[in-house]
């Protein structure tokens, strides 16, 4: 019997574990990969990312391991710019530069992190069934290669991304029209990086370039599955057949210097019907995820780790298996939390399905320096009500 059984070692797995060990609880941390193990993703980070880092104590280890990043470059479909730099709009204590890391690195790092906590880290472990007493959930089954085990535990913690099972076994998700995918590649001497990441905006589609370090640049495509995977069974013919349409990236990145092979990932825009029940709770990606254009999955995933481990403790102090009453607080902070960067990221995401429209917000905002405000509110250092105001709206169109 564990007090807490965490289901995958992402960001949100690992951090949630690392807090409740640190807390003095029983944690076991099951992940079906071996560490260090890649993932599909941009890899960039806010100040406000690295923040959280930090609060873990991964920020130190971490940082020599990267690029610092300034902010990020929007091109809108018909040409217009739109810049965002953090050091514009961050307050004075948060520090004005944020991180771009491989997940490699920044995966492994919290793993490490959580067996010094005192976490028992299973790999090779996979979530398979949810063992239930009365309703409740009380532990797990899980599978290490040919072997079923149960694992007895107060709450099972689904932190298994995006095509959680957790989320599956405890009643489903909900899925959004915006049915995107995405290819994503690491490539050497990608001509005319900077500290800044790039967004180009295409139809259908948009194309991501950071770099991470070490020479390496974080190549992703992103859109609905028809315009991204033109050539079927080869991610690697379509991720190139779909960036050579993007003007200003053409040129700049040659397929045979392709250094990490190309992952692909999706569909996105999905949303866990319940992310708290009795003895259950789902952080990170397993609970939600909208879009990678924000890019600030990661910041999301460590800082619903720091919502939901007090609750978790408290939970766990006066019951035998945590009750949904207490978690029910989860669910609440999340959404105070959450609720403003939700309504942006959708704004962001579902306008890009009117390229006219999305050129034209990108141009005028640009020109007004408005993309500090937007890469604040996205970066999740400002109050999404600095982009939700009719002032912003306005600026926008008109
Ligand atoms: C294309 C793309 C670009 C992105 N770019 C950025 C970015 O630049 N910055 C940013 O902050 N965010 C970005 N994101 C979002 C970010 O990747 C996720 O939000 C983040 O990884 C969520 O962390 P997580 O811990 O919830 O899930 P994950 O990181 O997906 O971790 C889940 C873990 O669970 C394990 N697992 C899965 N199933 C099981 C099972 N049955 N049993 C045991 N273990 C299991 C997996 O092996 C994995 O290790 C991007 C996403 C995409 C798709």
């Amino acid at each position: 019997m564990t007090d807490a059984l965490v289901v995958g070692l992402g960001p949100a797995g690992a951090a949630t574990a690392i807090r409740l060990a640190r807390a003095g609880l029983r944690v076991t941390a099951i992940d079906r990969a071996v560490f260090p193990r890649e993932k599909a993703c941009s890899e960039y980070l806010s100040p406000e990312g690295v923040r959280q880092l930090d609060l873990l104590g991964a920020r130190e280890r971490l940082v020599p391991l990267g690029e610092p990043l300034e902010g990020a470059m929007v091109r809108g479909p018909r040409g217009s710019a739109l810049e965002g730099l953090f050091r514009e709009t961050a307050p004075p204590d948060l520090g004005s530069v944020g991180l771009s890391v491989s997940r490699r690195i920044l995966d492994a790092t919290l793993v490490d992190l959580a067996r010094a906590a005192g976490v028992t880290v299973l790999e090779r472990t996979q979530l398979v069934d949810l063992t239930r007493t009365g309703g409740a959930v009380t532990g797990a089954v899980v599978r290490q290669g040919d072997r079923l085990d149960r694992v007895s535990s107060r709450i099972v913690v689904g932190a298994d991304g995006l095509r959680s099972v957790t989320t599956r076994l405890l009643g489903g998700r909900r899925t959004e029209p915006l049915h995107r995918v995405a290819l994503v590649a690491h490539v050497a001497e990608v001509r005319g990086v900077g500290r800044t990441a790039e967004l180009h905006v295409g139809r259908g589609r948009y194309v991501g370039l950071n770099a991470i370090g070490g020479g390496v640049t974080n190549v992703a495509v992103v859109g609905r599955p028809e315009r991204i995977l033109s050539v079927p069974g080869d991610p690697e013919a379509s991720w190139f057949a779909a960036l050579e349409e993007f003007p200003a990236v053409q040129g700049r990145i040659r397929r045979d210097r392709i250094v990490r092979r190309v992952l692909a990932t999706g569909p996105f825009a999905v949303r866990a019907r319940r992310v708290v029940t009795d003895g259950a709770l789902l952080v990170g990606d397993a609970a939600d995820f909208f879009d990678p254009f924000t890019g600030e999955g990661i910041c999301t995933a460590l800082r619903g780790a720091g919502l939901a481990a007090p609750i978790i403790e408290e939970a766990l102090t006066e019951n035998r298996v945590a009750p949904v009453g207490v978690l029910a607080r989860y669910r609440a902070a999340r959404r105070e939390a959450f609720l403003g960067k939700w309504a942006v990221e959708r704004l962001i995401g579902y306008g890009m399905l009117f390229p006219a429209l999305f050129d034209r917000a990108v141009e005028r905002l640009g020109r007004r320096g408005m993309g500090h405000t937007l890469i604040g509110v996205t970066g999740d250092f400002l109050p999404a009500r600095a982009v939700l105001n009719p002032g912003f709206l306005l600026a926008m169109l008109a």
